[in-house]
């Protein structure tokens, strides 16, 4: 008797775009040429004891089972006074806060809870590359505009500026969401009050969401303050705020994040939450909960980090590197341009390869954080390390 072939299942994509990320490839990359890895955004330095020793405490306490579905309620109140003393806006305890799975969960779960097929989404490129494929997964159809890139006199990439007139352009009707990201991966540029403004106005007579994404929210340097939807009296009533304790508190591993929003929009949020993840592991939620007793532990990170980057800065200064301004966030991307080498007229991507495998520092091309590359002779840095770590990269870029 002939047996027939066994019959492989196969099915249409859900997401037939997405390969694997240019932040997996350059750190197996880095890994593979023993090169400092300064791509990726991550810390190479530990968290607090303290913090480890509270979830530790957590999990000998016997807080080991499911907690809420929104988060244990210890936590959500060290959320809800964090914001309230930092923005000013009191989100409701019980109805407007949810603990999530990192920020990644949080963006893709608001995006689920609101985003119908057919309704579009505008996002600023360079983006975070979540939120493409979590509109795609919803069935949105993104609309994509650029930040404008400002050039010297030498053609060579100065800052960026939030592109007003494409904005407005974008906004109509048909939006369901506007996704903004301050202080801004890759760019590290932070939205102004005057730019809360401006978005208030174009979405004054529509009905389009706003979903910032402040996940970098503690990093903002220069004295300068955080502006949060939550501090906007016009936005916040439309906002989701989505943020994440991996990167304030150096445990990006964890996973851990919140969102807060108005109640009717928690409410939405909430039924896809729990079908999503339902909850959060309850252990971690009892650490923050204690570590978040303790304000001066998220407040004294500008200073920490402002030191690193001005460290990271002074040294690039003695390279051929363009140093582009980085008001907040742990990023620091310059224009390689003029870097003494044929190298340099290579495209991002190709020059961050020969970066990482030929001078032995890993960075990550600004391109691959847009849909369709756009070339400007841009690369990121990561500056979430240790002194000796960036000073070992730095001696290697001084080389160049
Ligand atoms: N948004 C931005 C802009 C990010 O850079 C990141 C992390 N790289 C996230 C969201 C996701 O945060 P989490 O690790 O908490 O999921």
């Amino acid at each position: 008797m002939t047996q027939m072939p066994t019959l492989s299942p196969t099915f249409p994509s859900r997401l037939p775009m997405v390969g694997t990320t240019v932040f997996t490839v350059m750190s197996a990359l880095a890994s593979e040429h023993q090169a400092i890895n300064l791509g990726q955004g991550f810390p190479d330095f530990s968290c607090d004891r303290d913090l480890i020793s509270h979830v530790n405490q957590a999990m000998l306490n016997d807080h080991n089972q499911y907690p809420p579905m929104i988060g244990i309620p210890e936590l959500r109140y060290r959320i809800q006074n964090k914001i309230k003393s930092l923005y000013g806006h009191e989100y409701d305890l019980n109805s407007e806060i949810t603990v999530t799975a990192g920020g990644t969960q949080g963006i893709l779960t608001a995006i689920l809870c609101c985003v119908s097929p057919g309704d579009e989404v505008v996002i600023i490129e360079p983006a975070y590359d979540s939120y493409r494929p979590s509109i795609d997964l919803a069935g949105g159809k993104v609309i994509a505009v650029s930040l404008t890139t400002i050039r010297d006199a030498q053609g060579q990439v100065s800052s960026y500026e939030i592109p007003w007139t494409q904005l407005e352009n974008a906004i109509n009707l048909k939006t369901r969401l506007i996704m903004i990201n301050t202080p801004h991966n890759p760019t590290g540029m932070v939205w102004q009050r005057s730019d809360l403004d401006k978005l208030a106005s174009l979405v004054k007579n529509t009905n389009a969401l706003i979903l910032s994404d402040e996940v970098y929210e503690h990093m903002v340097y220069d004295g300068a303050q955080h502006e949060s939807v939550a501090r906007h009296p016009d936005l916040v009533n439309r906002s989701f705020l989505v943020s994440s304790f991996g990167k304030t508190y150096h445990v990006t591993g964890w996973k851990v994040g919140y969102v807060a929003a108005p109640a009717t929009l928690m409410k939405e949020f909430c039924k896809t939450h729990q079908f999503n993840v339902f909850t959060v592991n309850t252990p971690m939620q009892y650490g923050l909960a204690k570590y978040l007793e303790e304000s001066q532990h998220y407040l004294n990170l500008p200073q920490f980090y402002q030191s690193k980057r001005d460290f990271f800065r002074s040294g690039l200064k003695e390279t051929d590197f363009k140093l582009l301004p980085t008001s907040g966030t742990y990023f620091q991307c310059v224009d390689y341009t003029n870097v003494q080498s044929p190298q340099s007229k290579l495209n991002e991507a190709d020059f961050c390869t020969w970066l990482t495998t030929k001078v032995g520092v890993a960075a990550i091309p600004v391109s691959a954080f847009y849909n369709s590359p756009v070339e400007s002779g841009v690369v990121r840095f990561c500056f979430a390390k240790k002194g000796h770590t960036l000073n070992d990269a730095l001696e290697r870029l001084k080389k160049l």
